[in-house]
């Protein structure tokens, strides 16, 4: 049996930007390798002047992944 859950977001292992499943290249950075293993969604808006978005080093609006990674 397979645990992987149907419709979760897959995140991006380098800019951590959350994508529909089968999604093959991230919009934000092309990346091509996805996780599903990922925990706690944000979504910047504004990332010039968003805290969170300082913190992730994110500078593209959009949905990310605070952790990538099962815990
Ligand atoms: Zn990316």
């Amino acid at each position: 049996m397979s645990s992987r859950k149907k419709g979760v977001f897959i995140a991006c292992k380098k800019c951590k930007a959350l994508s529909e499943p089968g999604t093959q290249v991230c919009p934000v950075c092309g990346g091509t390798e996805f996780t599903e293993e990922w925990s706690g969604m944000v979504i910047i808006i504004d990332p010039e002047n968003s805290q969170i978005a300082k913190i992730l080093g994110v500078n593209k609006p959009g949905r990310y992944a605070i952790k990538l990674g099962s815990t």
